[in-house]
């Protein structure tokens, strides 16, 4: 199929207005229950009317942590590729894409053709998306650098480049931030100085301001906030502060210690009805974040983006128990130089780190009651260590054991170099493509009921996010293809098309 052909759908099951796409959908389970002797499987039906608005709107982006490597490497991807550019390097000239982003680098499978051939399509070509070139961007950051400063600090984006997107960038400067040093490492005192001063309700009116002003000059339809500033400590969740949405307003009037950075960012986006994500490990979307993304209609997504060592888990992992061998030890070692790293060279911001990384594979282990009884886990177990010299370029080192057929072992060790930043940005492009999507997309159980958003904890992102967050009693999902696979057939159900399947019947039984 041509790259930029026109999908449309050909269906009873659904009509395309001027404004919408309106799907009929049948979703089908198989509720199980379980006796004495006996498990029984249903399968069951549910009708569903999705509509999907067509019109996108001008969308904008406020990143949180704007001056830092991710931040300065998405604003000098999404300009290059807007810009077209190609650059020097000494392995020739290279030109600009969007390599790891799964809206704009990735396909999906649609169906097949007439001769019973996978056709394959661009995912953002399923779905009216946001263009990567249209986003306008924004942010904060503590460092008072503009971001052609904090690219070349940075070092990750190629000299040519730099020099190519410097004049641009230059004009690029983060709004001052709230900065608590309670709450990320005292190493990072010293580029603290572009700070929003006055009490936590001060900052958070500050931050409501920010967000408005960026709306209102910019003339856009919606505002998406990003958090990839620095991992803090965890906060201590406190009855009467953190619990409630109103307990957290009398909290921020009180100027409450425990209340963080990225709480009152979080709160300041909700009540100027903008989505939040949360790109780090810290606890900020506290239940009464939670409470008040629910009770305005506003998405929040987290926690930390999952994009080098532990996508490569929640692949082998699920692997490995899926393939009835039994991981028994899981030993992952981390190097890294950048400032991230420096960061978490503290314990307690290492601490955030470590327990987002430590839960990644308990969805799958509790899948394989053959192999595990109940409560068992494997031995896992993270380290990371600062080493400056190696900048930007993580090091993640694995080393998997399992147990084989009658307890014989077979360890696997990974080694994997990658570009931290580089890898990360597209996770960033994909969070806000996607998150953009959901938020004009609605459903009906009933023909004659309101039309509905999604659930405020937009858990269909887990696919980019380390620890996803989940409503309330969700199963969380962490297997990397499960997890695709739920963005697609999302995707596919608002186009009235049935989940894809690999079954290939009609090679099979022809
Ligand atoms: P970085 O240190 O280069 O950038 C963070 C930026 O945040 C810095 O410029 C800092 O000045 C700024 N900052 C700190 N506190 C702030 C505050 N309260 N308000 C506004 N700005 C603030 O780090 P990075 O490599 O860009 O990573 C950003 C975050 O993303 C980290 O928390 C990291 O753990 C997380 N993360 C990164 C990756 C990845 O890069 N592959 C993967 C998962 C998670």
């Amino acid at each position: 199929m041509e790259k930029n052909s026109h999908l449309v759908v050909s269906s009873p099951n659904i009509k395309y207005t001027d404004d919408y796409i309106l799907s009929d959908y049948v979703y089908e389970e198989t509720l199980v229950t379980q006796k004495v002797n006996e498990i029984v499987a249903k399968p069951y039906k549910k009708s569903i009317s999705i509509q999907t608005e067509r019109k996108v709107g001008k969308v904008g982006i406020m990143l949180i942590g704007w001056g830092g490597n991710n931040g300065s490497t998405f604003t000098a991807a999404v300009l290059a590729n807007r810009h077209q550019l190609s650059w020097n390097t000494k392995n020739g000239v290279q030109d600009c894409n969007w390599f790891g982003s799964i809206t704009q680098a990735s396909t999906v499978r649609l169906g097949i053709d007439e001769k019973g051939n996978d056709v394959y399509v661009p995912m953002s070509q399923l779905l009216p998306m946001v263009h990567p070139d249209d986003l306008v961007i924004d942010g904060w950051d503590i460092s008072p650098l503009n971001l052609a400063e904090s690219m070349v600090r940075a070092k990750v984006i190629d000299f040519d480049l730099q020099q190519k997107l410097k004049k641009e960038m230059a004009t690029m400067k983060p709004r001052p931030a709230v900065y608590d040093p309670d709450f990320i490492a005292a190493n990072q005192a010293d580029r603290a100085t572009n700070l929003i001063r006055g009490t936590k309700q001060e900052q958070y009116l500050q931050i409501r301001a920010d967000i408005k002003s960026f709306k209102d000059k910019n003339k856009l339809d919606k505002v998406f906030v990003l958090w990839t500033a620095n991992t803090e400590r965890f906060c201590d969740i406190r009855a009467g502060v953190h619990d409630t949405s109103e307990n957290l307003e009398k909290a921020l009037r009180n100027n409450e210690p425990e209340i963080s950075p990225s709480t009152i960012f979080a709160l300041a986006a909700i009540d100027e009805g903008c989505c939040y994500i949360n790109g780090s490990p810290q606890n900020t979307i506290v239940p009464g974040v939670l409470e008040r993304a629910e009770s305005r209609g506003v998405f929040v997504a987290g926690d930390d983006f999952k994009s080098g060592q532990t996508k490569l888990k929640s692949v082998l992992v699920d692997f490995l128990v899926s393939a009835g061998l039994k991981p028994v030890s899981i030993v992952s070692y981390n190097h890294l130089g950048n400032n991230d790293g420096k960061n978490l060279s503290a314990p307690q911001q290492f601490r955030s780190k470590e327990i987002t990384k430590s839960n990644v594979v308990d969805d799958m282990v509790e899948s394989n009651q053959i192999l595990y009884k109940p409560g068992e886990k494997p031995d896992h177990v993270v380290v990371i260590k600062y080493v400056p010299y190696v900048g930007d370029s993580k090091r993640a080192m694995d080393e998997y054991t399992s147990e084989i057929l009658l307890h014989g072992t077979n360890t696997i060790v990974v080694h994997n170099t990658c570009e931290d930043s580089l890898l990360a940005v597209p996770l960033i492009l994909d969070l806000l493509v996607l998150a953009e999507l959901f938020t004009r997309v609605r459903y009906r159980s009933d023909q004659h009921g309101d039309w509905q958003s999604m659930h405020a904890v937009l858990s269909v992102l887990s696919y980019l996010l380390k620890a996803p967050l989940v409503p309330a009693s969700a199963p969380i999902v962490n297997a990397l293809f499960k997890q695709r696979a739920a963005i697609e057939n999302i995707m596919r159900a608002c186009l009235s098309l049935p989940p894809t399947h690999y079954m290939q019947l009609e090679h099979k039984i022809p």
